[in-house]
C-alpha cells in the first residue's frame, strides 16, 4: 500500500489570553499531520508543541519529515506498533510530533475498519468522566467573571490556575461565583513543599477536590512532603511525563496526570494507563491548548480515566477541526463518527 502524509502549521487565537504560573499564551501553534491511504481516505492528528517539554513549533515541522518517512516506508496504516517503535528509533524526544502521526494513523487504521477508536478497543463510550473548564490567572475580578461564564456555560467542574501571592483571594472569587462547582486546582511547580501544605489547609474549606502540581518536577523529595503531609490529594503533571515516570511518583502523589503531548503517543499513554492502575493511582488525562485533530483523539481515550481535563479546544476562539461535543462538560463519543470523529470544520 502507498500512504501519502503532510504536514500543516497552524496558528489559532485563544478566546480569553491564557496565564500559568509560568507563561502567557494568547495563540495556540498546532502542527496538523494528514496520512492519506491508496484509496483516498485521509487520517487526521494534531501536535500541540509544549516548550516546557522541549517542544517547538520549529522542532515539529523539523522532525516531521523523517517521522512521516517511517510511515510511507512502513507503508501500512494497521502497523501502529512497528512504527511507533521505528519513529522512537528515529528521533530522540519530540513527543509532540510523534503524537502528532500516532494520533493520525489511530485515525485512519479505524476509518479503514469503519469505527470509532473507542470501538476498535472496546471501549464503552459512556464511561467518560465528564472534563473540568480551565480557568487562567488573572485579576481577582476577572476571575469572578469568568467563572461567571462557566458556570453560564454550564461546566459543572473548573481547574483553577494558582501559584501567586493572591491565591487566597483567588480561590475566594471562584467559589463566591461558583458555590455548587467542583474545584481543582494546578500550581504548575510555584509552590515550596511547605506552602503546599499550609495552602492545602485553606483549600480543603473551600471545597477544593484535589492539588495538581504544586512543586517543582525536580524536587522529587518535595513532592513526597507534599503527598504525605497534605490536606488534599496530590496530581503528578509535571513530574510524570513518560512511562518510566509512573514507578517514579507512584509513592509521593494519588494522581497521574497524562497528556498525549507529553507520552509520545496512543500507545504509550495505554501503556502508562495501566502502569498507573497497576501502582494503585488514580489516572487523569489532560491536555495542552490543542485544536479537535488531537483532542479528539484523547477524548476516545477518556473511558478508561477517573478525571478528564480535555478543554483544549474550548478555549480557543474557534477551531479549524469539529471534534467530540463537550458542551457543559460532557464527553460524548458519538456511535457512528469513525476513527476520532475529527472532521475538518466548515469554513
Ligand atoms: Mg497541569
Amino acid at each position: 500500500m502507498t500512504l501519502s502524509t503532510d504536514f500543516e502549521r497552524v496558528s489559532v487565537a485563544l478566546e480569553n489570553a491564557f496565564t500559568i504560573s509560568r507563561d502567557t499564551q494568547t495563540h495556540a501553534e498546532n502542527v496538523i499531520v494528514r496520512i492519506t491511504d491508496d484509496g483516498g481516505m485521509t487520517g487526521i492528528g494534531g501536535a500541540a508543541p509544549a516548550p516546557h517539554y522541549g517542544d517547538t513549533p520549529e522542532t515539529v515541522e523539523a522532525v516531521l519529515p523523517d517521522l512521516l518517512a517511517v510511515v510511507e516506508e512502513v507503508g501500512d496504516p494497521h502497523a501502529l506498533a512497528e512504527i511507533e517503535t521505528r519513529m522512537a528509533e528515529t528521533v530522540r524526544g519530540n513527543p509532540a510530533a510523534r503524537t502528532a502521526v500516532s494520533i493520525a494513523l489511530h485515525d485512519l487504521a479505524a476509518r479503514r475498519l469503519g469505527v470509532p477508536l473507542h470501538r476498535l478497543w472496546g471501549i464503552d463510550p459512556e464511561a467518560a468522566p465528564r472534563t473540568s473548564y480551565t480557568i487562567g490567572l488573572d485579576t481577582a475580578d476577572r476571575v469572578r467573571e469568568k467563572t461567571e461564564a462557566a458556570v453560564e456555560a454550564g461546566y459543572p467542574i473548573l481547574k483553577i490556575k494558582l501559584g501567586t501571592d493572591r491565591d487566597r483571594e483567588l480561590i475566594e472569587a471562584v467559589r463566591s461565583a461558583a458555590p455548587e462547582a467542583t474545584i481543582r486546582v494546578d500550581a504548575n511547580e510555584a509552590w515550596s513543599p511547605s506552602e503546599t501544605v499550609r495552602k492545602s489547609e485553606w483549600l480543603a474549606e473551600y471545597g477544593v477536590e484535589f492539588i495538581e502540581q504544586p512543586v517543582p518536577a525536580e524536587n522529587v523529595e518535595g513532592l513526597r512532603v507534599a503527598y504525605e503531609r497534605s490536606a488534599l490529594p496530590i496530581a503528578a503533571d509535571e513530574s510524570c511525563v513518560t512511562l518510566p515516570d509512573i514507578p517514579r511518583i507512584a509513592d509521593r502523589c494519588d494522581i497521574a496526570n497524562l497528556k498525549l503531548m507529553k507520552t509520545g503517543g496512543i500507545r504509550e499513554a495505554r501503556r502508562m494507563i495501566a502502569a498507573a492502575r497497576a501502582h494503585g493511582l488514580e489516572v487523569m488525562l489532560g491536555c495542552m491548548i490543542e485544536t479537535n485533530a488531537s483532542i479528539a483523539a484523547a477524548a476516545q481515550l477518556a473511558p478508561l480515566v477517573d478525571y478528564a481535563d480535555l478543554d483544549g479546544s474550548l478555549l480557543l476562539a474557534s477551531d479549524p477541526f469539529t471534534g467530540p461535543d463537550l458542551t457543559g462538560g460532557d464527553v460524548r463519543l458519538e456511535a457512528d463518527a469513525n476513527g476520532t470523529g475529527v472532521r475538518e470544520s466548515e469554513e
